[in-house]
Formats: C-alpha cells, sequence, structure tokens
C-alpha cells in the first residue's frame, strides 16, 4: 500500500484508489491517479491493502466495502466467479460458458468436503446444506437471490443437479430426473426474453427435495409465486411473451399444426408487441418441452390438450371488436373478424357463438325483477378487450398452475420423508423507470427476505456473541419492520379500495399518504423530476424508501393488477367446454348463475399469505445463502461495471453483513466438541484435561495465535478460516 493510499467513493467503479489531500471537519478530499478531486464523507473512504487474492472475504487485511467490492472484482478478471463472505457465497455471472466448473468429477470432490477446503463454489454450498441436514437432522434452505439476469436460476439448477448427481440414487425411483426435468418445463411456460435476461424467470419458486433417514431423494415439492400474468398479453418492445408460444409455432409438426390450428407467428399480434419474436433454439427446445412432459407423467393425449390451450389463448389474444352501431341498451361491439374467435372457440372446445356473446356482454341479475331473472347487458368496446384479456390471463395463469400441479403429483411427498433442502429462486429487489404493482409485490417480498437474513445473519450473531461474552462491538442496523407494515398496509387500503363503488386509484394513493403522514418510508413523487412528476400528479404514486434505496412506484391500473377475478359470465363459460382439461382448470368455480363478483383473493393478499407460510417454513430451517451479481447491463462476459455491482452489493444485505462479519468470529464449536474430536489421538495428559482447558493447552501446543480465536461461555470463535486450519493441522499430525 501506498502512503496515505485510499479507496474513495465513485459512481462508474464503485471505489476509486487516491491519496488524501485535505482533511475537512466532515469529508476528506482525495485526489485519483488522473488528477481528479473526490470530495467524501469519512465514512465513504476506506484504507487500502496489498494483498493477494482470498477466498474468504472474512480473511481480508482490511475488511470493507471497497476492499470486498475489489476482491470479487480481481477474482471475477481472472475467472474466479466464486468468492465466500464466511458462509455467504457470492457469484459474479460469468455470461460464458465455464462447463469446467461443473463436471462430474467438480462434483465429485465436493462430496463430504467442509466449506472452504476447496475452492468456493455452489457445489460447497450444496454439500454442507446435505451434511449438515444429515447430521444435525434439520431441514436445510439454500436462499438464491440477486437481481435479474444475475444468475438465480442457473444456480438452482446447479444446486439441484448437485444433489441429484452427487445423492441421488437414479435407479431406484426416477424422482432425481423428474426434479431436474421440471426445469425445463417450468421455464418454457414461466419463463421470457426481457431485455435484462434472454431467459427470465417471471416467477418465484421454492423446490423442496425430500430425504428419508438413510440420506436417498424420497421425493420433492415445488412451490411458485407471482406468474407475471400481464406479459400474455403485453410485452415492452424488445421483449416477448413466455417462451412457450414460440416454442410450439417453432417446432410443432404438421399435424399438430393443423389439428391446433397454428398460424405464422407474424400473425399473433399478441406475440409480436415487443416486436422480438423468434429466436434461436425455439424449435430444437419445442422436443425438449413435449419430453419433459412425458417424464412427469403426462399422457401424450393431455400433451396435445396443453397445446391446444396454448394455442386458443393465442388465438384469444387477437381476437379485436369493433363498434357495430347502437343498440336500444347503448353502442354494441362485434368481433372484427369471426375468424378468431371461431379458431380460439375451437381450441378451447367452445361453441363460438357463446364465446362471442360472453365477451361482448355480461349476464346480470336485476333487483326489480323476481329473485333469479337475469338478463345480458351489451358490454362497451374497451369492456369486451378487457373481458378479452382477462380471459388470456387467467387460462394461461391456470394453465401453469395444472402443470406445476402435475410435476408435483409425479413428485409425491414420502411419507419416509423425514427433513428437505429447499431453494428459492426468486426475484430480488427491483428499481425501474417506471416501478408499479408487480415490483410493489416483489420488493414487499425482499423486505421480508431481508428482515430475514439480518435476522439469521446478524441478529444471531450479535446475540451469540453477547452470550458467550466474547466482548465483540455491536454493530446497529436499522431494522426494517416498519417498511414491512407500510406496505401490508398499502396491500389492506388497495382491497378495500376495490370494494368501494366508484373504486379508483387517485384515492388509495391519498389515502396511503393521509394515513401515513410523516411515516419515514413514504413520501410524495419528487419534484425533481418534473416531466414524469406532471404526469404522477395525474396518476398518483408515491415513494418508498426501502433498505435498499427510495422507489418510486406509479399506482396506475394498481386496482387491476391486484384483482385475480373474471367475470363469472366467463368462468362460467370454461366449465361447459368439451374439453377434459378446460373444465378442470375452471373446477374451483362454483356454479352460480349471476354475475357476482366472485369472493376471491386479490393478488396482494394471496401473495402476502403464501410469503408468510414460506417465512414460516424458513424459520423453521438452518439456511444457506448465495448472492447472485450481475457484472454489466449488457450480459457480455469480461465486463465489470463496479458502481453497478456495489449497488447489488447493498441490495443483497452484503455491506451491512459484512460491518458484522469483519469484527467477528464466524466460525465455531462447542469445546466439548472440539475435545471430542481431537482427544482419542492425544497423549493421556493432555486427555484428562476439562474440555475447556484441553482446548487452551491444545492450541498453545499447536501454536494458535491468540487473534485467531476467542473462547466464549460454550464454544470457541475462530476467525474465518481458521478453524479449518486447527482441522488441517490435527489431522496431518
Ligand atoms: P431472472 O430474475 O431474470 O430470472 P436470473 O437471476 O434467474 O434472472 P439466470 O437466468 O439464472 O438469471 O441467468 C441469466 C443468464 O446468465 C443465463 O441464461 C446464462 O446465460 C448466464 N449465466 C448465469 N449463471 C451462469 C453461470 N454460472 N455460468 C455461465 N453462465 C451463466
Ligand atoms: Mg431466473
Amino acid at each position: 500500500m501506498q502512503e496515505g493510499e485510499v479507496w474513495a467513493p465513485d459512481a462508474t467503479h464503485g471505489f476509486i484508489k487516491g491519496t488524501v489531500v485535505e482533511i475537512g471537519s466532515d469529508t476528506l478530499t482525495v485526489q485519483t491517479p488522473d488528477n481528479a478531486c473526490i470530495v467524501a464523507a469519512y465514512s465513504k473512504v476506506f484504507p487500502t491493502s496489498d494483498e493477494s487474492l482470498v477466498d474468504d472475504n472474512c480473511m481480508l487485511l482490511q475488511l470493507n466495502e471497497a476492499s470486498l467490492l475489489d476482491n470479487i472484482k480481481c477474482r471475477f478478471k481472472i475467472g474466479k466467479i466464486y468468492t465466500y463472505t464466511a458462509n455467504i457465497l457470492t457469484v459474479v455471472n460469468p455470461y460464458r460458458d465455464m462447463a469446467e466448473l461443473y463436471t462430474d468429477k467438480v462434483m465429485a470432490g465436493y462430496k463430504g468436503t467442509s466449506l472452504g477446503k476447496l475452492d468456493p463454489h455452489t457445489f460447497a454450498i450444496a454439500d454442507k446444506a446435505y451434511t449438515d441436514m444429515s447430521y444435525r437432522g434439520v431441514s436445510q434452505a439454500v436462499i438464491v437471490s440477486g437481481e435479474s439476469g444475475a444468475g438465480k436460476t442457473e444456480t438452482t439448477k446447479h444446486v439441484l443437479k448437485y444433489l441429484a448427481s452427487v445423492y441421488g440414487n437414479t435407479s431406484a425411483n426416477g424422482i432425481e430426473d423428474k426434479l431436474l426435468q421440471s426445469n425445463p418445463l417450468l421455464e418454457a411456460f414461466g419463463n421470457a426474453q426481457t431485455v435484462r435476461n434472454n431467459n427470465s424467470s417471471r416467477f418465484g419458486k421454492f423446490i423442496e427435495v425430500n430425504f428419508n433417514k438413510e440420506g436417498e431423494i424420497v421425493g420433492g415439492h415445488i412451490n411458485t409465486y407471482l406468474l407475471e400474468k400481464s406479459r400474455v398479453t403485453h410485452q415492452n418492445a424488445s421483449e416477448r411473451s413466455y417462451h412457450i408460444f414460440y416454442r410450439l409455432l417453432a417446432g410443432a409438426d404438421a399435424d399438430l399444426r393443423r389439428d391446433i390450428r397454428l398460424r405464422d407467428v407474424k400473425e399473433y399480434k399478441c406475440l409480436s408487441e415487443g416486436r422480438s419474436s423468434q429466436a434461436m433454439g425455439d424449435a430444437k427446445q419445442f422436443g425438449a418441452i413435449s419430453n419433459a412432459l412425458r417424464c412427469i407423467d403426462v399422457s401424450d393425449a393431455e400433451i396435445r390438450e396443453i397445446y391446444k390451450i396454448v394455442s386458443g389463448v393465442m388465438a384469444f389474444g387477437n381476437v379485436e371488436f369493433i363498434d357495430s352501431g347502437d343498440t336500444r341498451g347503448g353502442s354494441k361491439v362485434s368481433p372484427e373478424s369471426y375468424d378468431w374467435i371461431e379458431t380460439a372457440a375451437l381450441c378451447l372446445s367452445l361453441e363460438a357463438d357463446d364465446l362471442q356473446q360472453a365477451l361482448t356482454s355480461r349476464l346480470m341479475q336485476t333487483k326489480n325483477m323476481k329473485k333469479g331473472t337475469t338478463y345480458m347487458v351489451p358490454l362497451k368496446k374497451k369492456e369486451a378487450l378487457h373481458n378479452r384479456d382477462g380471459l388470456c390471463k387467467s387460462l394461461y395463469t391456470r394453465l401453469f398452475d395444472h402443470i406445476v400441479h402435475n410435476i408435483n403429483q409425479s413428485l409425491p411427498l414420502s411419507e419416509k420423508s423425514s427433513c428437505y433442502i429447499g431453494v428459492l429462486d426468486i426475484a430480488g429487489f427491483e428499481y425501474f423507470e417506471t416501478n408499479s404493482f408487480e415490483q410493489f409485490c416483489i420488493n414487499y417480498c425482499n423486505e421480508k427476505l431481508q428482515q430475514f437474513f439480518n435476522s439469521r445473519v446478524i441478529r444471531e450473531e450479535q446475540e451469540l456473541y453477547r452470550a458467550e461474552n466474547l466482548g465483540v462491538n455491536e454493530i446497529q442496523f436499522s431494522d426494517n419492520q416498519d417498511c414491512i407494515e407500510l406496505i401490508e398496509r398499502g396491500f389492506v387500503l388497495l382491497n378495500e379500495e376495490a370494494k368501494l363503488p366508484q373504486s379508483c386509484e387517485k384515492h388509495f394513493t391519498s389515502l396511503l399518504h393521509e394515513q401515513n403522514r410523516r411515516h419515514f418510508r413514504l413520501q410524495l413523487p419528487r419534484r425533481s423530476k418534473l416531466s414524469s412528476y406532471r404526469s404522477m400528479l395525474d396518476e398518483e404514486g408515491f415513494i418508498i424508501r426501502h433498505y435498499a434505496g427510495a422507489v418510486c412506484y406509479s399506482t396506475v391500473g394498481w386496482l387491476d393488477r391486484n384483482s385475480d377475478t373474471l367475470h363469472s359470465s366467463l368462468e362460467q363459460l370454461m366449465l361447459t367446454s368439451d374439453s377434459v382439461l378446460v373444465t378442470k382448470l375452471y373446477d374451483d368455480v362454483q356454479d352460480v348463475k349471476c354475475n357476482k363478483k366472485m369472493v376471491q383473493d386479490s393478488v396482494g393478499g394471496k401473495f402476502k399469505k403464501q410469503l408468510n407460510k414460506l417465512l414460516e417454513k424458513l424459520q423453521g430451517t438452518a439456511t444457506n445463502f448465495i448472492r447472485c451479481i450481475k457484472p454489466n447491463q449488457h450480459m457480455t462476459a469480461a465486463e465489470f461495471d463496479g458502481g453497478k455491482v456495489l449497488n447489488q452489493l447493498t441490495s443483497l444485505g452484503m455491506v451491512t453483513a459484512l460491518e458484522l462479519m469483519q469484527a467477528g468470529f464466524p466460525s465455531r464449536i462447542a469445546f466439548k466438541d472440539l475435545y471430542d474430536m481431537y482427544s482419542k489421538n492425544l497423549p493421556d495428559n493432555l486427555k484428562s484435561l476439562h474440555p475447556r482447558m484441553f482446548c487452551s493447552a491444545l492450541f498453545r501446543a499447536i501454536g494458535m495465535s491468540p487473534n485467531d480465536y476467542r473462547f466464549g461461555v460454550t464454544k470457541i470463535f475462530f476467525r474465518p478460516g481458521k478453524f479449518a486450519e486447527v482441522d488441517l493441522l490435527m489431522k496431518s499430525n
């Protein structure tokens, strides 16, 4: 390290090395090598140190956010994409094929190897989860997080592949195969090309792998969260709808095309809105989807039915309406062309006339007439289009759920199961230029997971240090419970708004502001964003200060986005289908004769319940964290955008975790356990000591530096990596 050299904050690189040239009362002025001056608060300037790359950030001589970023960056540059921070693994997406990291031989190498012995790797975390589960009998969770394109789904696949290959017993029941085959299926129906990721998961998932007492895989279960349904009908520029549509169109043979009335991809407006249609490999991938469906025991007849419904959804999306003159009840709309209605009806085994009527009119029950009397009210064009979109989204999400259900049916939750390893792959914190209800839900989820992360990594560590009298300084961290409660109040208000006869988002937004005046986490949209502010005044919105930064939400369309309700005339119509599968998709719909809004959970309400259930589950597991990082926004190899990576490290809670760890002792073991591990091979005079005395004598004998460990009340605590050193020394003697 050069005299006076420091890390100074820099928007582009995250941190930049320089020399302090001026010391102010609150700030330091740092001169960079190209003679620029950076003025920064003391808390944002960090000491540098010259050291070689380390596998575990906790081994850095100077542990701070700048050195953490630098270590991750330098490792990335030489192809080392994995780094630990104690037991937390970070992985930087290499955006290139690194098959050499994932071979069978590499997998076998990690089997039964304790964390830190080999290079950091997802396999090491998967192995730790398995070993901890086997020895301690506690179910495990692996929480994989990161922003879109950071590599969560790839990492999840690595965990599952490792468990299935290393600890699976493929000949016994084929469960491993089904687990692995569920991936191409979920991706076909739940992933899409977006501007951030060509294979972006538009839903969250928690995959459980169940093991028996012997440690064999005996079952599995998948829970999915928040499929982005708006994508079925609308996509942003350069984005696509779900892969399945394009893959079916590209890969179906002539017979299937005819049978399910497929046309050229360009004819489907609902697919080419984003103007990004066919992609490389679509046709090839189609074969894999059919194979995966067979693998989870779906019959060929049902596979055809599934594709038929997919074709029906596409045809529906193309139905347009025109005003066709006045009727007594107001203007009447009819389909622009009967063609698409007929195709859709055929694919869903419905009568085309019934379908047209259900789309363009609504069944009403009147109070004035005799009880039970119903009549049809013609809809306006806008309402008919809304109906069309609602039906597309409803059919597609129900089909998605049905496929997940099929996977679960083929993966029985075995009674023999004693423990499980669950892998969570769910979208990370999101802040785009325009943020809507979907971001609100996702960021709510991330607040909850961050709180969980805090409680696991930070609070528990602190409590333990205190209980063990280690004398380690406490770190302060702000709890985010207030933010979680604010968002939950938002969900409640939105649901209440939906019940009002004249509900509107503007009213909801102003109530939220009114009821939470002077709340630290809530603000009106800022004036500085004048252009968007003007529209915001019309549209209404709010800013929430999340743990990872402030996000401005626009509340336009939230009532609709929060509603899972389809008019019951349409749901009733689906029950009249001749297709067993279509009626099955709607089998929870009651046979009601009037047009009451279905009493169903709102999207937000349902998600909140699901999330609470998930967190309850996670509370009962030992948790392992993998944080995925996107090195740049261009999806290219070798480019490392330090500023953006630093933002991600903050969003992932790593910066907070670091503050504790740099002062901490991440490895620990009870005196008695250490005694049991090593005493048998040692001379009797050592053996006869009390475990605490034994450990003390042992460490002196092997020359451990007192800085590397601390004695607590019941346990010994090690600086990162030091326990592994003791173990190595003892085993080599
Ligand atoms: P989203 O939230 O949008 O679903 P994600 O975090 O799941 O994003 P992935 O789909 O896992 O992101 O990764 C995006 C792409 O990055 C992959 O399609 C792949 O090309 C590349 N990638 C990710 N991880 C790796 C890896 N370990 N090795 C090689 N390439 C990778
Ligand atoms: Mg994904």
